[in-house]
């Protein structure tokens, strides 16, 4: 029913020009980050100098209107970056698929001045927004017609702005590698497989688990991958006709080869080549009677929507919701409605309709049986990681099995301190070699254990190694074969001797700044010492993530994860006392990465970084900042405040130093407290405990990739390697591109030496934004004018 109270009423008089008054609404499934991106919304709207405006339950709200739509202030978005759902509210809205529904929706935009709408939801939610702007005049011209609004009225709203942003738990949007929830939701998923994991352990049993996904198995694969499961049933993709007798086979050699555990992940959708719905009910029967294993069925349900985003879903949001409000500010009339996305570590603009069209080919594809053209149109990764998951699955596939010459011994080797996915990358590895026919040969405790291999134990520092070892490490944090600091350098004539011994072929060192560093030490010492002269990769693994040639170190992200949720635990302490700020020491070493990213994830009212110093002007104006956040503080917020100070910022305002100068400053004359300030350094905390599951997925996705740059060196002479520099290099991600950077070029040019970093790194951009959300004054003269200082 067409609502039939409409009526003209007062339209706001427009903004200056170039301000607008900006919309957000979520939309679809609710999904974990959601409510970062409304708090980006809301306050880069309000830092640029705009109006923002909450439309709450979705679609509903714009068609409702009334206290459905209200402004939003700063304030009104305190303490939203760590919960879940989202709190603005998301509704199926079945009246704004109607064109009536749009044309109250239209109405209620313009009596409130909104001419941008940002929308984040599914494709469907998408969709609606992108019919609603290409109706826009039309239904304004309607409005008109029937006597609703007034030409004068509509005048000032000639087009609509919209900006997608795309929140969904599945993701299964084409045009961008992750959705804002997707990682959250894989952590609750692994969390739980973990669990089923060890009491499998126990009992030997067999688990079959189904996870979300009715068209997409994105999650199936990842979680899969994750946890090393033994198969995998995504809808994209389904097994064989001969899926039952495949299942058996590897079940029962994974068995055979002494597996105490049997793990089969099923997305929602599964379905066989024929379409025919897999059910998790006749895996079962088929494990249980005719393999004999006690086998059990989970099905994980809604407990994969919920929880507190992690903390790429936070960085993620935020970015994206900040980005929405540029492509808004930024837009032209006539340009096609934007969707903000991600390829691997960059942030772009796509055309919605595009990302929808393909997005809704995937289902189309399937149906008509076909699968390759499915899996094409998901992102480039997706079919990656479907192979790196078959390749190291240890299944029958003699077709990857290389010809005699062209196999190798690899040395896999760990380098510096522990970091998340360094043993799923290593597992990856060792799993990778079996399918292709190397030898894995692992290289226990690092650069001395090679030192020490002429020792009475040579076994001991120099192993080959087998497929069942490996496998469990998939989800283990630290290094299972081992890490120390020591440099080859220590005595490279002992390292030389030992590569010779054991005839290692090739290379894979995983590490941080310190395998790096052994890796430039090893390329240079080629022409004196000729076995060294050998293809080798470096995979940045460090929770600093300062190692030069990559945007993203693994571990980093388990790192972030552990980090946050030290900040929030303490954050809630304060709960009880209020008023009290926390001045939390992050590690890094000479890198604020980490501080500056976990800045943004948990809202840090400042961060301190060895990049940017600390210096008594910064202190006394984040002083100032606190008093005026806490003067203002009616009690609405209850949760204490954070400042991430990095480890080496500054060598006099240590940690215990600012948070002494906050308690002092944070006393009036008369000796009332305003504010109270306390230390936290989680120190060790922040290696975490499993690593997280983009550091687990990453870490096969490139650990295969490494190893195929190095088997395409076999057969090479030592003079071919030496004169190549791309033998020796580094894998890293680079804006949107994997990539392989000659260690060469890296260490000559890229690296900062002396401070142990890259001289440029990526995220120093980002600085300025966490400091604009979180209403931190400028200490330095904006480089956009427009932003200034803004209120807390
Ligand atoms: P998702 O956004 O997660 O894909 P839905 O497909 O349920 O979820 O869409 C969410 C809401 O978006 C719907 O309830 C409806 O209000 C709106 N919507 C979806 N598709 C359309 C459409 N084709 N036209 C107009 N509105 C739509």
């Amino acid at each position: 029913m067409p609502p039939t109270n409409m009526s003209n009423e007062e339209v706001p008089p427009p903004l200056p020009e170039k301000k607008r008054r900006i919309a957000v609404l979520t939309s679809g499934g609710d999904a974990p980050g959601m409510n970062g991106a409304v708090r980006a919304v809301v306050r880069m709207a309000i830092a640029k100098g705009c109006e923002a405006f909450f439309v709450h339950e979705g679609y509903e709200g714009l068609v409702n209107g009334g206290d459905m739509i209200k402004q939003a202030d700063w304030e009104d978005v305190r303490g939203f970056l760590p919960e879940g759902g989202t709190l603005i509210g998301s509704a199926r809205c079945m009246s704004f698929r109607e064109r009536w529904g749009r044309l109250s929706a239209a109405k209620n935009m313009v009596l409130n001045g909104i001419d941008a709408l940002i929308v984040c939801g599914g494709d469907g939610s998408l969709t609606g927004a992108d019919l609603f702007r290409k109706e826009w005049p039309g239904l304004l011209e309607e409005l008109v017609g029937k006597g609703e609004l007034t030409t004068e009225q509509i005048t000032p709203f000639k087009s609509l702005n919209i900006v997608g942003l795309v929140g969904s738990i599945d993701n299964d949007m084409s045009a961008t590698d992750a959705t804002i929830g997707c990682y959250s939701s894989l952590h609750r998923i692994c969390g739980c497989v973990d669990s089923i994991n060890d009491t499998a352990q126990s009992h030997q049993r067999a688990f079959i688990v189904e996870v979300m996904g009715r068209h997409c198995g994105w999650l199936a694969l990842m979680s899969a991958i994750s946890t090393g499961a033994d198969f995998l049933f995504i809808p994209e993709s389904p097994p064989s006709r001969d899926w039952r007798i495949d299942m058996s086979t590897i079940i029962t050699k994974h068995r055979k080869m002494g597996k105490r555990t049997t793990l089969v992940i099923i997305a929602e959708g599964a379905i066989d080549q024929d379409l025919k719905k897999v059910t998790p009910g006749e895996i079962k029967d088929l494990l249980s009677n005719e393999l004999k294993l006690d086998t059990r069925v989970t099905t994980l349900g809604h407990i994969q929507r919920g929880g507190a985003p992690c903390a790429y879903d936070r960085l993620l949001s935020t970015l994206q919701g900040a980005e929405a409000v540029n492509a808004v500010l930024e837009a032209k009339e006539g340009t096609p409605s934007p969707v903000i996305s991600v390829i691997e570590n960059k942030i772009v603009r796509q055309p919605l309709m595009e990302a929808v069209r393909l997005t809704q080919l995937v289902p189309a594809a399937i149906e008509h049986k076909d699968f390759a053209r499915a899996m094409e149109l998901r992102d480039a990764e997706f079919s990656e990681y479907f192979n790196a998951y078959r390749i190291t699955g240890a299944a029958e596939l003699p077709e990857l099995l290389l010809p005699e010459n062209k196999r190798m011994r690899i040395g896999i080797i760990h380098v510096g301190a522990p970091a998340g996915g360094m043993n799923a990358a290593s597992r990856a590895a060792i799993a990778y070699c079996f399918s292709r026919g190397h030898t894995p040969v692992a290289l226990y405790n690092g650069f001395s254990g090679l030192i020490r291999h002429h020792s009475d134990k040579p076994q001991g520092s120099v192993r080959d190694i087998s497929w069942l070892e490996a496998d469990s490490w998939v989800s283990k944090g630290g290094s299972e074969i081992g890490t120390n600091r020591t440099l080859p350098s220590e005595n490279m004539a002992e390292v030389s001797l030992a590569f010779e011994r054991y005839n290692i072929q090739a290379l894979f060192c995983i590490g941080g700044f310190e395998a790096f560093h052994a890796v430039s030490e090893l390329r240079k010492a080629r022409k004196e010492f000729p076995p060294v002269s050998i293809p080798i990769v470096v995979l940045p693994a460090t929770v600093s993530n300062n190692v030069p040639g990559t945007e993203y170190s693994l571990g980093s992200d388990t790192c972030l994860n552990a980090l946050i949720e030290y900040c929030d635990t303490c954050r809630q302490s304060a709960s009880a006392s209020r008023r009290r700020v926390f001045v939390i020491e992050t590690q890094g070493g000479e890198s604020g990465y980490v501080a500056v990213i976990a800045g943004i994830s948990v809202g840090a009212l400042a961060v301190y970084t060895p990049e940017e110093g600390i210096n008594i002007k910064m202190l006394d104006s984040d002083i100032d900042a606190l008093r005026e956040t806490f003067k203002r503080d009616r009690g609405q917020n209850r949760a204490g405040k954070i400042i991430l100070r990095n480890e080496k910022a500054s060598s006099v305002y240590t940690t215990q130093v600012i948070a002494d100068i906050l308690s002092v400053e944070g006393k009036t004359r008369e000796g009332k407290v305003q504010f109270e300030a306390r230390v936290g350094i989680p120190g060790h905390f922040q290696q975490g405990k499993e690593p997280s599951p983009m550091d687990r997925v990453r870490a096969v996705r490139f650990a295969v990739r490494s190893l195929q740059h190095l088997e395409s060196f076999a057969g090479w002479s030592r003079e071919e390697i030496a004169n190549d520099p791309t033998t020796v290099s580094v894998i890293g991600i680079r804006g949107a591109k994997v990539q392989f950077s000659a260690m060469e070029t890296v260490e000559n040019e890229e690296t900062d030496w002396k401070h142990r970093r890259p001289k440029a790194e990526y995220w120093r951009g980002l600085t300025g934004l966490g400091d604009i959300l979180a209403g931190r004054p400028r200490r330095t003269a904006p480089d956009d004018q427009e932003i200034g200082i803004l209120p807390i």
